[in-house]
């Protein structure tokens, strides 16, 4: 807490009071704080790429580029490489423009039925690389709602990636939609390693990773749930996780539905 101090007196006069001011200044320090890390993360996040690149740059200038076997490679975890530098910065610029209000919702009405079925069409064949099964739990009764469809793909999207990357081969990945009063309600669950308690809270800020390294092998950037989560609010909805270590995940998000509206729609 800060404190500043001002006595109330009338030129050489006696003195008819004291003001004391208060300044609470462990929000702003927290802010601060906060600003300082994500700097620090976003300049780890972007060193990271760039130092691989460079040592494998370094190889193909000193004679890998002449061997057949090697360049091809090398060439290839340098394209990786930079593709996830633009992820990560592409992440990044949206964040910014989430965090100045510098966009806009282009609302329209869907009905959320078919177009989750029309996503976890478009996963299936990444899902059979890993003989994933996908389980729609998808209620049949028109679920009208007033989405921006490209934000709200990006959502889902974010969350099904991490289903599917954090399963296990040959895992069942289960997408359910229901009405629950003035909400729907979707939510996509996993097979997976699951999240420990502690970590459950967390796994929406920006960069938090529960296990870096092994987020990073699977092309992470740290901010597809942060992403998610602005997201889902800007719609005037709620998301959370439920998750059992060992046992799998379940990542839950709501979106306000009217049937009201829905049917006028
Ligand atoms: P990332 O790009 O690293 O996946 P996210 O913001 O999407 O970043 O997720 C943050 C972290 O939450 C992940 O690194 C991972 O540790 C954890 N996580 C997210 N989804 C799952 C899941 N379905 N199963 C297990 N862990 C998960």
């Amino acid at each position: 807490i800060q404190a500043s101090f001002s006595v109330i007196q009338e030129d050489e006069g006696p003195v008819n009071g004291l003001i004391t001011v208060l300044h609470d200044v462990t929000e702003r320090e927290k802010i601060e704080q906060e600003r300082r890390e994500f700097v620090a993360n976003v300049s780890h996040e972007l060193r990271t790429p760039l130092t691989t690149m460079k040592s494998y740059l370094e190889a193909l200038d000193d004679g890998a580029m002449n061997d057949p076997n090697l360049a091809p490679r090398f060439l290839h975890v340098t394209q990786n490489e930079t593709e996830r530098m633009i992820r990560l910065v592409n992440d990044l610029l949206q964040l910014s423009k989430i965090d100045t209000h510098d966009y806009k919702l282009n609302l329209s009405w869907v009905d959320l039925g078919p177009y989750l079925h029309d996503m976890i069409d478009r996963h299936e064949i990444i899902a059979k690389e890993k003989d994933i099964h996908f389980i729609r739990k998808i209620t049949k009764h028109a679920t009208f709602v007033e989405i921006d469809q490209d934000k709200l793909t990006q959502v889902i999207d974010n969350i099904l990636s991490n289903a599917m990357k954090y399963s296990p081969e040959g895992g069942d990945v289960t997408i359910t939609l229901l009405h629950q009063g003035h909400n729907v309600r979707v939510s996509i669950s996993d097979q997976g390693m699951g999240i420990p308690k502690e970590s459950q809270t967390k796994i929406f800020d920006r960069f938090y990773r529960v296990d870096k390294a092994r987020a990073r092998s699977v092309g992470g950037t740290g901010l597809g749930l942060a992403i998610a989560k602005e997201l889902v609010h800007a719609h005037g909805g709620e998301i959370w996780v439920e998750s059992k270590y060992k046992v799998g995940t379940t990542i839950y998000f709501t979106l306000p539905y009217s049937t009201f509206k829905g049917e006028e729609a």
